[in-house]
């Protein structure tokens, strides 16, 4: 029954599967995967369109087996690769100084942003034994793998009542040790951009770098501008951003594997390089993470902006946004229902001081709807893309039916409030040890099954109840690992 066991009996067939069979066997895996074409999820998946995406499939076919690992091989690929780079840069207001690499995504982007300032701390100030940085609780976890990757202290700072990066409680955290300070394009939780001007001359006064991170934003908010909407400052036009990570496989609409890390000029770059010339292998060079490099996605993001041009993103983008503002006022319309903050583009949350957004949640996933749950406060996050074009109306009907069922009381959800209830009442008063105990046995029962429930606001609410972010992050892991283990086949 547990994965355990299954894995055990997962192996290697003997002799190879008929490609009819192994074809119809993998149709049938992916029977309760989410519904991405309907518009029914809000993240994970950037739709661009029918068009965008036989494009990106013939373009990522045609290079699939090529390798970017050494670019003197295939010109092509080279070709694309720093033209794809040279025209980010210049949609994000970069000069001729301004360099990147493509990564294979937001987190590698932000690894290399990181890595680079530790390594150029490490020339300009190798007295710093701890290298620091500095950046608001709502930036991307990746700053925190690459923390932990990389040996560097993260100082994070409260936001304002707005959800923008409060400057003053950046600028108090500064220490001796602090090499950079970070703001978003927007923050991924409540999609508001930092005051990045302010936070880019705070670090120009200290001689410290700034990264931005507009790996959502950096693909829409240059059209969202142009489109009229008010948008604050954050590319390389603010004298102090020292570098930018903009991810393709968002709002490029690319094929996923797909991110663009940019940098001032090419000095700061430098210390993102790596070279070794001492291997029995010969001479060994890379910039990024990876060694081996997929030639599908290069080419497909190349072939992607190639084909939409700045018209083509300029109408996705005003689809985008009319669909954010129709929702937007219809979420503010319902009784119970807000959306937090003021949005710069199609990324929001909707909260509620008085319902159980996470029970709101549970009853959308009942009626088809994917949205992903947050904390801090609570609430429900929507990334809407091209894809979402035509979903407003269906949406908030839905989302209305949906606040009207959670505020008819039922037996079911009066016992999910005195379990949580239950949970926090113990927290109270048993030993943190035993609560430990229960939380490790709690991760089996949380994890049981194939996938996770429908309705998850139980889970959400004991989560919130566990005294110690401790024994939370144990039971996360116990996740992680069970991820990786086969599901038994009966
Ligand atoms: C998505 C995202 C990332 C991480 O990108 P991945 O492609 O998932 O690795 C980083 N920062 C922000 C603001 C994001 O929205």
């Amino acid at each position: 029954m547990t994965g355990k066991t299954a894995s055990r009996t997962v192996r290697l067939p003997r002799q190879g599967t008929d490609k009819r069979r192994l074809f119809r066997e993998m149709d049938k895996a992916r029977a309760h995967d989410v519904r991405w074409r309907e518009g029914r999820v809000f993240s994970l998946v950037f739709d661009g369109g029918e068009d965008v995406h036989e494009v990106a499939r013939e373009a990522y076919m045609k290079f699939f087996a090529e390798n970017a690992l050494n670019p003197t091989a295939f010109p092509s690929l080279r070709k694309f690769e720093s033209e794809m780079v040279a025209m980010t840069a210049s949609l994000l207001g970069g000069d001729e100084q301004v360099v990147g690499n493509m990564t294979s995504g937001g987190t590698e982007s932000l690894l290399m942003t990181m890595l680079t300032a530790r390594e150029w701390a490490r020339a300009q100030r190798p007295e710093i034994t701890l290298p620091e940085v500095v950046l608001p609780v709502t930036a991307h976890p990746a700053f925190d793998k690459a923390a932990h990757y990389f040996g560097m202290k993260l100082v994070r700072t409260p936001v304002r009542d707005d959800f923008r990066a409060d400057v003053d409680a950046m600028a108090r955290a500064i220490t001796p040790n602090t090499i950079m300070l970070v703001g978003s394009a927007p923050s991924y939780p409540q999609g508001v951009v930092d005051p990045i001007d302010a936070i880019a001359a705070l670090a120009r006064e200290r001689g410290l770098l700034c990264h931005v991170d507009a790996c959502v934003g950096g693909m829409i908010l240059p059209f969202v501008e142009r489109l009229g909407y008010p948008t604050p400052a954050w590319d390389f036009r603010t004298p102090g951003v020292t570098a930018i990570s903009v991810d393709l496989h968002k709002y490029g609409y690319a094929a996923k594997g797909a991110s663009v890390i940019l940098y001032r000029n090419k000095a700061l770059r430098r210390h993102q390089l790596f070279a070794t010339t001492d291997w029995s292998g010969g001479i060994y060079a890379s910039p990024t993470m990876a060694g081996t490099r997929p030639g599908g996605v290069i080419a497909a993001a190349w072939a992607v902006m190639t084909y939409l041009g700045e018209e083509g993103y300029l109408t996705r983008a005003r689809a985008v946004m009319a669909a954010r503002d129709k929702i937007r006022a219809g979420v503010e319309a319902i009784p119970g229902l807000k959306i937090l903050s003021d949005p710069d583009i199609s990324v929001m949350a909707i909260a509620s001081d008085e319902l159980d957004v996470y029970l709101v949640a549970d009853e959308m996933a009942v009626r088809g709807w994917h949205l992903d749950r947050q904390q801090f406060p609570p609430s429900l996050h929507m990334t809407l893309h091209y894809g979402h074009r035509d979903i407003p109306d269906a949406f908030l009907r839905d989302l209305q039916a949906s606040v009207d069922a959670v505020r008819r009381p039922t037996p079911r959800r009066l016992m999910q409030r005195l379990l949580v209830a239950l949970v926090a009442f113990l927290a109270g008063i048993l030993p943190k040890s035993w609560m430990s105990w229960l939380t490790a046995r709690a991760s089996r029962f949380l994890g049981g099954g194939g996938g996770l429930p429908e309705r998850r606001a139980p889970m959400y609410g004991i989560m919130g109840a566990l005294p110690n972010r401790g024994d939370l992050k144990e039971l996360v892991l116990d996740l992680v690992e069970g991820f990786t283990e086969p599901e038994s086949q009966d």
